[in-house]
């Protein structure tokens, strides 16, 4: 189970106070805004949204005085990462290039969630255009990790993750597109959860990669997390990409591991895992068993190359996506250009950090003439294999499990010399990017530096509630 909360208990609870007048809106946003202030030194956040949540805030308060109906989030704080269009703060994306920018519309998952009643108190750091693993790679400075302040959240959601566990608000968005949710939520100590691709609308969040970018919540419990996937997801007019949802609720959940049949990925249990995760996650799989789940193992070959194709189609996507920073439509725009190529070349040079201009360099480079055949062809050719590895899979076993990352949070600028160092910590999560089925981290214990474990359940495509399900019955049967 995570950690005992102290201010924030589950979601339903908040809002059942709100609506039955035993704990104000405006109380839950002081609380939010006392607790953010009082961690700023692990810069969680970037941008606070206290007058805008406060007026919000006042106006489900006067409703519940007046007697009126109030939403199923009523009154919940939440903290979305900064690269979600939001109205009354700026988006930026943790990137200089867009330090001020101001969105002129809402993303379609936050616009979900405030018609709920949920009131968003402000804005998540993470590494520039959600590229990297620990945060690290923020314009706007690295994030601490909420219990040791010498190591990273993970990333790149690191600051939504930090938020969950620093409890400045019960739960926070991020994205994913490798790994984003789940390894700060591994690292952190809490769920994250990324569903089915286009289960989301990715409508007004900054894209990455958008073949496998997924939008999800980090919270503290998988019903939590359950609850907001609940509101946000289904079809959205303003992405064509998006599916339908479940017809029952995806608070729904099965409370029984009986006959579930488990697949334990060998490929993730390989040499080179930290002990005390592999120990944990057996311990895990063994505590299904226990439950009634049928333990099966599952090789798929291919795996072990999934970062190597992650490290090609997302950065070739990348390079597409962010060639609409040009210095003249939005975001910073460089006064010293004479004329419009010298505009390009210094508003981009000077606005990207080194991390994105090595996306861009290499997603270019592999689109290339001479070499798309030779990389970027490939790499399509064995996400495709994926694909049908795990088709096959999920023709055997219902849900797929192993460790969410190879290690726990790492120490700061352990990693930011070798940027290949910094991609191995991606090599459990990318893989369910890639073939678009849902995925997420619950915490199963610490290692002996007392930090996080994740352990993660995949499920096929749509089945997003089951995997909630079985997630909500390991979440209750272990301890740690
Ligand atoms: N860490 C991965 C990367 O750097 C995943 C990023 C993400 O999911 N946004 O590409």
């Amino acid at each position: 189970m995570p950690s005992k909360k102290t201010f924030w208990p589950d979601i339903e609870t908040i809002v059942a106070a709100v609506q039955n007048g035993s704990r104000t809106a405006s109380a839950n946003i002081e609380q939010s805004l006392a607790q953010i202030d009082a961690t700023k030194e692990h810069n969680a956040v970037i941008e606070v949204l206290a007058e805008t949540a406060r007026a919000k805030a006042a106006e489900v308060d006067l409703k519940v005085s007046k007697g009126e109906k109030v939403g199923r989030l009523a009154g919940v704080p939440f903290i979305a990462k900064d690269n979600f269009l939001t109205f009354d703060s700026d988006t930026t994306a943790a990137s200089s290039i867009l330090k001020g920018y101001r969105a002129p519309y809402q993303a379609t998952a936050i616009e979900r969630l405030e018609a709920e009643g949920a009131i968003l108190v402000a804005k998540a750091n993470l590494d520039s255009f959600a590229h990297g693993s620990s945060t690290e790679n923020s314009d706007f400075g690295v994030t601490l990790h909420p219990t040791d302040k010498k190591r990273v959240p993970g990333g790149s959601s690191g600051g939504s993750g930090a938020a969950v566990a620093l409890e400045l608000a019960p739960f926070a968005l991020g994205t994913d597109t490798g790994g984003s949710i789940r390894l700060p939520a591994s690292f952190c100590g809490v769920v994250g959860l990324k569903p089915t691709y286009g289960l989301v609308s990715r409508s007004g969040v900054v894209a990455m990669a958008s073949s496998t970018d997924v939008i999800g919540p980090l919270a503290n419990s998988v019903d939590d997390a359950a609850l907001i996937l609940d509101v946000m997801s289904g079809r959205d007019g303003y992405d064509s990409t998006t599916i339908e949802r479940d017809s029952l609720p995806y608070t729904q959940l099965d409370t029984s591991m009986k006959g579930l049949k488990v697949g334990v990925v060998k490929e993730y249990l390989a040499d080179g895992l930290e002990p005390d995760i592999k120990a944990k996650t057996m311990q895990t799989i063994d505590r299904m068993r226990e439950a009634g789940a049928e333990i099966i193992d599952v090789s798929m070959p291919s795996l072990p190359l999934s970062l190597a194709c992650y490290y090609i189609i997302m950065p070739a996507e990348v390079s597409s996506n962010l060639s609409r920073y040009d210095g003249q439509r939005y975001g910073y725009s460089s006064t010293e250009a004479k004329n419009l190529t010298e505009s390009y070349e210094l508003s981009r040079s000077k606005g990207f950090n080194k991390e994105v201009k090595r996306r861009i360099l290499i997603g270019t480079y592999v689109l290339s003439s001479g070499y798309y055949d030779a990389y970027y062809k490939k790499a399509a050719a064995l996400r495709t294999m994926l694909l049908s590895e795990f088709a096959q899979a999920f023709e055997k076993v219902d849900v797929l499990v192993g460790p969410t990352a190879p290690m726990t949070a790492f120490k700061i600028g352990e990693n930011t010399t070798d940027p290949l160092k910094m991609y191995l910590a991606d090599i459990m999560t990318v893989a369910a990017n890639l073939v678009g089925v849902p995925a997420i981290s619950i915490p199963v214990g610490h290692d002996g530096n007392n930090l996080s474990i994740g352990f993660q359940i995949m499920a096929p495509q749509t089945k997003d509630r089951m995997l909630l399900s079985v997630a909500k019955n390991v979440v209750e049967g272990v301890k740690v």
